[in-house]
């Protein structure tokens, strides 16, 4: 099932996408921003969905939003997740970094309001604030049933499904402060859709990432290309580690770190200019394209 949050007829929705990806069929109406963790929480209840609420609606006629357009809290963010992403930047972002062997996961959050959806522009922060913006290609696992402490052996069961996230990044600024915060979190730093996946289509420990850029004029170039498989920390110990003594909550975003071909990781780096887009790809899931502007 693919859970989607979409713009039609000057209403918000959130419903069901068909499989092929080309019908939307709406079951609530989302008044005040919060349809999705509400459908999520009757999921992870294990009830039934309500039924539909409209008109089905071609995918192409809608405006797809993020699937949960703005998180209840934090975004969980994975750093330095897939062993050639910690080469690429040990000498720059991972520099003062305990070494990769560490057996803990190192974590970062993202602001709600850095969400934005699949196919919006992104909004380059300008020269004052930074000069070099960067792109990360990730899965995100949304929780389903809540928990604290929750074991690695029994972690997949709170997952209701994934979606993708672009982790965009300030380099120089996450630089400079050293702590991460401000460097992630400029606005519209989120893109995220197109829809939620349900963890009984698609096991994400298995599957594609793969990031494109798409220079002002120029042709696209295919920069990350990996599999899940290549996670230092699997899905089941970055839940495990983000419930250590922290009760998750349905509809809770882990994004899961991003695969090696990250702009800063070329040299010269390759910073995203006005009028690049980068579009990321995960197999089972689809597509999330965004114009940096
Ligand atoms: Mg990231």
């Amino acid at each position: 099932m693919r859970i989607a949050s979409w713009s039609w007829g000057g209403r918000d929705h959130v419903g069901i996408v068909s499989a092929d990806g080309r019908e939307a069929t709406p079951l609530l109406v989302d008044y005040a921003g919060g349809a999705t963790l509400r459908l999520i929480e009757t999921l992870a209840r294990g009830e039934a969905l309500p039924p539909p609420n409209g008109p089905r609606v071609a995918v192409d006629a809608i405006t797809l939003r993020a699937p949960i357009p703005r998180p209840r809290r934090n975004i969980f963010c994975i750093g330095r997740n897939y062993h050639a992403h910690a080469d690429e930047l040990a000498q720059s972002v991972f520099r003062d970094s305990l070494p990769k062997e560490h057996q803990w996961p190192m974590v970062f959050t993202k602001f709600p309001e850095t969400v934005i959806g699949p196919f919006d522009a992104v909004r380059l922060p300008g020269p004052v604030v930074s000069e070099q913006i960067d792109y990360e290609s990730e899965l995100a696992v949304v929780i389903g049933r809540g928990g604290r402490n929750i074991t690695a052996a029994r972690a997949m069961d709170h997952v209701l499904g994934t979606t993708i996230v672009n982790d965009v990044t300030a380099r120089d600024v996450q630089v400079r402060h050293q702590q991460w915060l401000l460097g992630k979190n400029c606005d519209t730093f989120c893109p995220m859709g197109p829809w939620i996946v349900t963890a009984d289509e698609l096991d994400p420990r298995d599957t594609r990432v793969r990031g494109w850029v798409t220079p002002a004029g120029a042709e696209a170039e295919l920069r990350q290309d990996a599999s899940t498989r290549d996670m230092i920390f699997d899905i089941a110990t970055l839940i495990e580690s983000c419930s250590r003594g922290i009760t998750l909550l349905p509809g809770d975003v882990i994004a899961t770190g991003t695969p090696a071909g990250v702009g800063m990781g070329f040299s010269p780096a390759k910073w995203l200019r006005s009028g690049d887009v980068v579009r990321v790809e995960i197999d089972g899931i689809g597509a999330i394209e965004n114009r940096f502007e």
